[in-house]
């Protein structure tokens, strides 16, 4: 008889999880507090602290108005890829040449950072030396930060985890401009925070993946269609052909554990819900709330997690009548809001375009009035597309979230749990837990992959040595 797994949280690590074991055979059971499946993926806003507005016509039921809006995936994002092929969805997801990094900055001025037919590091060196976004000697010192990145030099110092990426950047010589120009920019859109606030070593590690491997880990997708379709609704019809029962609005209270096992998961009802195996894909906030205090106090694994912080972020999305001919990426430098993305409008019935613009680790910004937030987010639009300064607003979607990311601040990383707990039946899942990559989509794919794998050899390599000693007895 196949083993049960409880998989709590249907956000993308669970789904992911949900999925490899499901079609494995596992006999799966997916509890989610919300109404619908996504997690943070849906941004509606609904989990607790967050809380989000809505003002004219955007279509109702989170899953539903997410599909309408940008979503952004790498080259670098293989995982989630991969799961997006398994699905029969990767085709939709295109990565066009001329989409690239384009920095808005002051004048205002559009840089792109250009993509050479050379491999990785070559191109990211050649992209360097040839951004018009900063003068000729900083360029030649962002370059030589890549090569010394690229090549491990070993005068990469070993404190990297413990200073912040910004001091680290001014020792390595690196301009008041290049650093509030291009890396802060650079670093918001790819780790949820600034170069002042993540760690040298987590600048880095986005650096080496994004830039310095294979030229295709830095192409960028804008996908016309929505998170919805690519993944979201492929995902569920899989895990439910395959047998898995899902259950929304189901909220775990606690979870039981005996000397050394995970005993049951107590629900809101009170009810006792339990399996042979349990894969907890919440975030660390939330998992810290449902442990009983004996795992905080007697495990350390359990106990830094206490000690992770997350980045904001607020989100406008905002519905203009009038369209943009192709998707783009915009990082702003020295603007409240961080970066705007917006793509055409994959239903030509639907009027209008949608611009998302984010600003990410400050928190101060969520406490602004709505009209405030939207009046910045339209003069911002209106900045870096001077061609659409009479463009009229149809609707507009604030998202206010105070736990967005983890916060990839010095010393994050040697906190970020590894997948398997001390509890041999337990797992964890979700962006923030230890996959060598900020808090992303990617990480959550990845992290929910890696559960399921460690379930599924544990019970191959268990079910070989069963074998062995029955045939060393007989
Ligand atoms: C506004 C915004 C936009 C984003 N856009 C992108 C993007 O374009 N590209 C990209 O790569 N990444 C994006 N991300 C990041 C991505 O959404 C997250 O990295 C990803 O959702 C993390 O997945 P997760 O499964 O680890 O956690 P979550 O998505 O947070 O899922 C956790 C789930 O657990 C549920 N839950 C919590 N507590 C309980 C409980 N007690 N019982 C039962 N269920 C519970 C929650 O409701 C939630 O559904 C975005 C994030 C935000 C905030």
């Amino acid at each position: 008889m196949s083993s049960s797994v409880l998989v709590i949280g249907g956000g993308p690590a669970g789904l992911t999880a949900a999925l490899r074991l499901s079609t494995r055979g596992y006999a799966v059971r997916l509890l989610e507090q919300r109404s619908e499946l996504g997690g943070r993926l849906i941004s509606s806003g609904t989990g607790p602290g967050d809380c989000r507005t809505r003002h004219g016509s955007f279509p109702h039921g989170s899953a539903a108005y997410t599909e309408h809006f940008p979503t952004v995936l790498l080259g670098c994002h293989t995982a989630t890829l991969t799961v997006l092929k398994s699905l029969g969805t990767r085709h939709l997801v295109e990565f066009p040449q001329q989409l690239r990094f384009e920095f808005l900055l002051p004048g205002p001025r559009r840089v792109r950072l250009g993509r050479p037919w050379v491999p990785g590091p070559f191109g990211a060196i050649l992209s360097a030396a040839t951004f018009r976004g900063l003068p000729l000697r900083d360029r030649w010192r962002v370059l030589n930060v890549l090569e010394r990145t690229w090549e491990g030099d070993p005068a990469l110092s070993l404190d990297l985890e413990s200073r912040s990426g910004e001091d680290w950047l001014k020792d390595i010589g690196q301009s008041d401009t290049a650093r509030a120009q291009f890396w802060t920019p650079l670093a918001r859109f790819l780790t949820g925070d600034d170069v002042a606030v993540i760690s040298a070593s987590a600048l880095i590690n986005m650096v080496r993946r994004c830039f310095l491997s294979a030229r295709q880990h830095s192409a960028l997708a804008i996908p016309t269609r929505g998170i919805t379709s690519l993944l979201l609704e492929p995902i569920h019809d899989r895990i439910a052909r395959s047998g898995a029962v899902i259950r929304l609005e189901t909220r775990a209270t606690q979870i039981r554990f005996d000397t050394n096992r995970v005993i049951g998961v107590v629900l809101q009802d009170g009810t006792v819900s339990s399996a042979d195996w349990y894969l907890v894909a919440l975030p660390h906030r939330q998992l810290v709330a449902l442990l009983p205090e004996r795992a905080l106090t007697h495990f350390s694994y359990f106990q830094q997690l206490t000690q992770l912080t997350d980045s904001s972020a607020l989100t406008l999305h905002v519905r203009i009548d009038c369209s943009v001919p192709n998707p783009q990426l915009l990082l702003l430098a020295h603007r409240t809001y961080h970066w705007i993305v917006c793509r055409p409008h994959h239903d030509s019935e639907q009027k209008g375009c949608i611009m998302s613009l984010v600003a990410v680790g400050r928190p101060e910004l969520l406490e602004r009035p709505d009209q405030e937030l939207l009046d910045i987010a339209l003069s911002e639009v209106a900045y870096a597309f001077p061609g659409l300064t009479t463009a009229k607003v149809l609707g507009s979607r604030i998202i206010r979230q105070p736990h967005a990311y983890l916060s990839m601040r010095p010393g994050t990383s040697l906190l970020r749990p590894l997948q398997q707990s001390p509890y041999p039946n337990l797992l964890l899942a979700g962006d923030w837990t230890d996959t060598g990559l900020p808090a992303s989509l990617e990480g959550a794919v990845l992290s929910g992959i890696r559960c399921a794998e460690a379930i599924i050899t544990t019970e191959a390599t268990e079910n070989l040595s069963r074998v062995g000693r029955r045939q060393a007895r007989g």
